[in-house]
């Protein structure tokens, strides 16, 4: 069987509430081995590396807080994650950015959030996980200024042009891809971006419960996205860019692993 990596999981949305143990089990019986527990605040953080902690070598977990929550950045912020990425299983600062999509956060808060934890990154030397949402022209201007200094970085669920994916790669960064790029109603351009990024420069990710892949039967059609489902993924891009799943499989996995240095 395939091994994936899933490099995004809401595994603390309220969607999964007292599921949490079967949601993973699901994903090991599908061979989805390693998975990253997004944190997107204080408290999210907090939750996730908890839960990860009981799941050594299996869960992983990111800290930091999403443009969405932006408006619960204040000063202590930045030392509780800080304090939080202290632990090895604690991999990755993020997902931080910014968010014009939605705004549910002021713009001039979300900039300055997301600065802090750019500086944050930088100070512990751990990978960023980033989310830019129709805010590619401000995303690129700020993270220009901390170019030199950053570490390696993902544009999580990149759902943007193939112009922004270029220069998103010529940065040096990562792109993960979710089931966006079987929506071909929404996110037809996508096949074009993941003809062109190498997979080299790829991760997969189901960024669950939210972006339910389309090729998933028409019987499972109506319910939350999970890990387990990451397969479909891996299978959408083998299909566009015709090659084997077990090649992006172990591709992907293997950028995974290195990237977030597990
Ligand atoms: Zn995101």
């Amino acid at each position: 069987m395939n091994t994936y990596i899933d490099i995004g999981i809401n595994l603390t949305n309220k969607q999964f509430y007292n599921e949490q143990d079967e949601v993973i089990n699901r994903a090991l019986d599908n061979g989805v081995d390693y998975m990253i527990l997004t944190g997107t605040s204080v408290r999210g953080s907090k939750e996730s590396a908890d839960i990860a902690q009981d799941y050594p070598d299996i869960l992983f977990s990111t800290a930091g807080i999403h443009p969405h929550d932006a408006k619960s950045f204040n000063d202590q912020s930045i030392g509780e994650l800080r304090n939080l990425l202290k632990q090895d299983h604690v991999v990755s600062v993020g997902e931080c950015g910014l968010d014009f999509d939605r705004d549910f956060s002021p713009r001039p808060l979300q900039e300055k959030c997301y600065c802090a934890q750019l500086e944050l990154a930088i100070q512990i030397n751990k990978p960023l996980f980033l989310h830019e949402r129709s805010a590619f022209k401000r995303f690129t201007e700020i993270t220009e200024d901390y170019l030199s200094q950053l570490p390696e970085a993902v544009v999580h669920c990149f759902t943007g042009t193939l112009e922004e994916a270029k220069s998103y790669l010529d940065k040096g960064f990562y792109l993960g891809f979710t089931g966006a790029i079987s929506d071909e109603k929404r996110f037809k351009h996508l096949e074009e971006v993941i003809r062109y990024v190498p997979l080299e420069r790829m991760m997969i990710e189901t960024d669950a419960p939210f972006m339910l892949p389309k090729n998933i039967s028409a019987r499972s059609q109506n319910r939350r996205n999970e890990p387990a489902f990451l397969p479909y993924v891996a299978q959408t891009v083998a299909q566009i860019k015709k090659i084997s799943l077990t090649d992006v499989a172990e591709e992907t996995t293997a950028v995974a692993r290195k990237f977030f240095r597990i």
